[in-house]
């Protein structure tokens, strides 16, 4: 199997035959490919029809999920069954363009990632747009990898780095920043966009709070997960050392001039640098414990490979 690509659907029953039609239009070029759609609990007809699609054709392999659990769910579902050798995810809503395919193919010989851009986006600009290209700014600033559009469905993986990923919450636009720390090779390639004509956007305006959160936390995880106790300890260590500069004075105050300290605000600061400071060095030291139960038990290796050569 060279090409899988997978499409998360959540209730688009009149969108998934011009689809599908369009898609086998552009892999019938392609030798061997499988389509696999993943039916994030859809409540229309959506099912029936990807049945269907698959009684037609063995290429067409349909997941079905129990209930709606989300797109990002609805990828590592995909993911997980998988058998190309690329893969590449796409919106089941026709905007994304199936044509773009080909070109992200050709992308993926010298990328591990190919990352579409959807530079003409036809979606809502005050809902849609303007929300997106503050968080794309916002997610190239704190993740260091510069991309113009996290959001885009259409991309291309090589196998390994979808098969080591886990993905929670709405993390599936964080997967190129993800990727980028393992030392993945990333490009982005502009990409059509079409306007929604069929259905309507399970989406809107809330997602930008989700995906704000969910940054924080790729950020932590990227910058904290293997090493807690620099990031708490070094915090505790400054906080703790101001402190006892605090205190330090105010003790000299007391004893060598005789000035009384007691109601001085100075004195609650010193003391409270001292405790939150002891505080995050043992949030470090628990995190240290984390990391260390974390990788152990998982057998996790806190490295990543690309290939092993002559063994
Ligand atoms: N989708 C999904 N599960 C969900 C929400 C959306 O599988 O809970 C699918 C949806 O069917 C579509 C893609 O994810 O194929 C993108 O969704 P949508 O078009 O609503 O997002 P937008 O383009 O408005 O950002
Ligand atoms: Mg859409």
């Amino acid at each position: 199997m060279t090409l899988s690509v997978v499409i998360p659907v959540y209730n688009e029953e009149d969108n998934i035959p011009v689809l599908h039609e369009r898609l086998v239009s552009v892999l019938e070029r392609i030798k061997d490919y499988e389509i696999i759609y993943v039916d994030d609990g859809s409540t229309d007809r959506t099912l029936e029809i990807l049945e269907g699609l698959q009684k037609r054709s063995s290429r067409v392999v349909v997941l079905s999920l129990r209930r709606n659990f989300g797109q990002t769910a609805a990828f590592a579902a995909g993911f997980d069954f998988a058998r190309g050798d690329v893969i590449i995810t796409m919106d089941a809503d026709l905007q994304n363009d199936p044509e773009d395919i080909p070109r992200l193919l050709e992308l993926i010989k010298e990328y591990d990632l190919v990352s579409g851009w959807r530079k003409e986006r036809k979606d809502p600009f005050f809902s849609r747009r303007l929300p997106s290209m503050i968080a794309n700014w916002l997610i190239s600033k704190v993740t260091g990898v510069r991309l113009h559009d996290y959001g885009c469905s259409l991309k291309a993986y090589r196998k390994d780095i979808v098969k080591n990923l886990r993905l929670y919450g709405e993390m599936h636009r964080f997967i190129p920043a993800v990727a980028s720390w393992y030392g993945v090779r990333v490009a982005e390639v502009p990409v059509k966009h079409h306007p929604r004509f069929k259905g309507r956007s399970k989406y809107g305006i809330s997602r930008t709070f989700k995906v704000l959160l969910d940054l924080v936390t790729v950020k932590f995880l990227q910058s904290f997960s293997t090493k807690p106790i620099q990031f708490f300890g070094s915090m505790g260590l400054l906080s703790s050392f101001l402190g006892f500069l605090i205190l330090l004075y105010l003790t000299a105050l007391k004893f060598i001039k005789n000035v009384p300290i007691g109601g001085r605000p100075l004195l609650i600061l010193g003391v409270l640098l001292i405790v939150v400071g002891v505080q995050f060095i043992g949030m470090g030291l628990l995190g240290e414990m984390l990391v260390r139960v974390y990788h152990e038990s998982q057998r996790k290796p806190i490295y990543v490979l690309k290939k092993i050569i002559g063994l």
